[in-house]
């Protein structure tokens, strides 16, 4: 099996250090859009500075280069457990030339591991069969703490927030999210939910739906119609980039449905914060590309 670790630090380089294009665009659209001189403005120039720089200088976006997500999807017949090898070496080769900042810190001893591994769990490395013609694709999610620490699940019904469980009920628990999260989660964000599974997957779900890009339709109409609602009345909050006030709060929101047991309704809302770090990767034979 073809050993992938430079390409796969290549991804994590790319990742970490290039904002994909249509998180940029959407950013500088804000910039445009908030009150010249305003701190909202102030904080989106800030931001798209930075931005530049990290990727002139091949150095992180942010300085918290956050929790490594890869979603592996691999053709029949590949080891996966020779890919989870080449992913680490790659981890801990990017921690070395500071393309990740050393995040792992192992809970009950306090220690930082140095290197970004850890348990199983980290990184964490989702892997999925697909037909042994189809590429081998590996995307890689950078998932800031402060934007993880105001991610939320809520239990439908909600009686003290008059939150049924149908769509209305959603709505109202990813609104009050945001306006839980206030700047903390490093607004202008990105909302990932995922409505019903159970508490694990619905988490799962309401990340992987990270993954898409900015402004892609959801499939289902009903779900496209709220997506747009809740980004408009999320930016009416007032909340801003970085909680400075203005008129960018959230930059999109995605929104995929789970089936789930008639006994539980879950809604779990994944933030993702203006630092929406995610690359992929694909081999097709000997042909590797980056998007
Ligand atoms: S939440 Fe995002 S932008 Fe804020 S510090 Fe963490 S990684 Fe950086």
């Amino acid at each position: 099996m073809q050993d992938l670790t430079q390409e796969i630090l290549e991804l994590i380089r790319r990742t970490s250090t290039d904002l994909p294009e249509d998180v940029e665009t959407k950013l500088r659209a804000a910039y445009a859009d908030e009150e010249t001189g305003s701190a909202a403005q102030g904080a989106l120039d800030t931001i798209l500075k930075n931005v530049d720089l990290a990727r002139s200088n091949s150095t992180p976006i942010c300085q918290d280069t956050g929790t490594l997500l890869f979603y592996i999807h691999y053709p029949e017949g590949m080891s996966t457990r020779k890919l989870k090898k080449q992913v680490q070496d790659a981890v801990i080769k990017a921690t070395e030339l500071n393309y990740l900042r050393p995040n792992s810190v192992n809970t009950i001893t306090g220690k930082n591991t140095g290197n970004n591994t850890g348990d199983d769990y980290y990184p964490t490395i989702h892997f999925e069969e697909v037909d042994e013609n189809l590429p081998l694709t590996i995307e890689l999610m950078l998932k800031g703490g402060g934007c993880e620490n105001v991610g939320a699940q809520y239990k439908l019904p909600n009686t003290e927030m008059g939150a049924g469980r149908d769509l209305a009920g959603v709505r109202k628990v990813v609104l009050d999210a945001v306006h839980q999260a206030q700047g903390k989660g490093c607004a202008p964000g990105v909302l990932g939910v995922a409505i019903g599974g159970d508490r694990g997957a619905s988490y799962l779900a309401s990340k992987e739906t990270l993954l898409g890009k900015i402004g892609e339709k959801n499939p289902n109409s009903e779900l496209n119609a709220m997506e747009k609602q809740i980004t408009e009345e999320t930016n009416q909050m007032g909340i801003g980039p970085m909680g400075f006030g203005g008129k960018t709060t959230v930059l999109d929101t995605k929104i995929k449905g789970l089936h789930r047991l008639p006994a539980s309704y879950f809604v779990s809302v994944s933030y993702m914060c203006w630092a929406y770090r995610r690359r992929k990767m694909t081999v097709n034979g000997t042909e590797i590309s980056y998007d």
